[in-house]
């Protein structure tokens, strides 16, 4: 199947601010109950949400927003020392019902336009791999999606993003944990929210252990956080 793309404009839109130029690529579940309502919510005016791309279950593909202006897609975030992910990075949905509506495996065809369309889209704009994100990794404290059943490792082995060998795993308490996930790129939490760090752990977790997302410090999260940290600049 050739890999084509149709138009569909929304009008939630605006220009990225003086200076900024894209640096990472987001990808969401819809979340909602079927793609047209998807659909609708991205292009109505009054939702004040979009994003650059959406791709349907059979693996259509719509562009709602040019890729050189703002879409709205991020909302409050942070990632490596940036907030307002928006100014600086493509948003891609993926149609799925998500947690509330019967969250389900995404489809071949979704992996298939996806492949293309994030290779694309990395290789145009020279986005690093560890900048290829979860909504969850840039929102931990209101996001879950994509979720767990999305597949990080089959994007990584298609060379798109991070997927993290295992390390050595050694037991540290969970300050050390935040500390190094913040490294990774995670906002440090609100030390007036004690759910915050947990909250962590488990976009953590759905990202690169999606098998068990409990919260839990087990060997095998630590393994897989050594291997992304290897992997990981240091901040500057
Ligand atoms: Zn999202």
């Amino acid at each position: 199947m050739a890999f084509s793309i149709d138009e569909h404009p929304s009008p939630n839109v605006d220009d990225r601010p003086n200076g900024c130029t894209v640096d990472c690529l987001i990808l969401h579940y819809t979340g909602m109950k079927s793609a047209s309502a998807a659909l609708d919510r991205l292009c109505d005016l009054d939702a004040k949400v979009s994003a650059h791309y959406l791709i349907d279950e059979d693996g259509h593909v719509l562009r709602l927003v040019d890729e050189h202006r703002r879409a709205w897609h991020a909302g409050i975030s942070y990632w490596r020392g940036r907030e307002r992910l928006n100014d600086c990075s493509i948003g891609i949905e993926i149609v799925n019902p998500g947690h509330e509506w019967g969250y389900r495996p995404f489809t071949e065809a979704q992996y298939r336009a996806l492949e293309h369309l994030c290779s694309d889209i990395m290789v145009r704009w020279s986005i690093a791999p560890c900048r290829l994100l979860a909504h969850s990794d840039i929102a931990p404290d209101r996001k879950e999606d994509p979720g767990e059943l999305f597949d990080w490792q089959r994007l990584a082995n298609a060379g798109i993003g991070l997927w993290p060998k295992d390390g050595e795993g050694a037991w540290r308490p969970m300050d050390e944990v935040i500390r190094q996930l913040h490294e990774v790129g995670y906002s440090l939490p609100d030390p007036a929210d004690w759910r915050a760090p947990r909250r962590r752990l488990l976009a953590f977790q759905r990202r690169y252990r999606p098998e068990r997302v409990d919260g839990e410090l087990d060997q095998e999260t630590l393994a897989r956080l050594d291997g992304l940290l290897a992997q990981t600049d240091p901040l500057e």
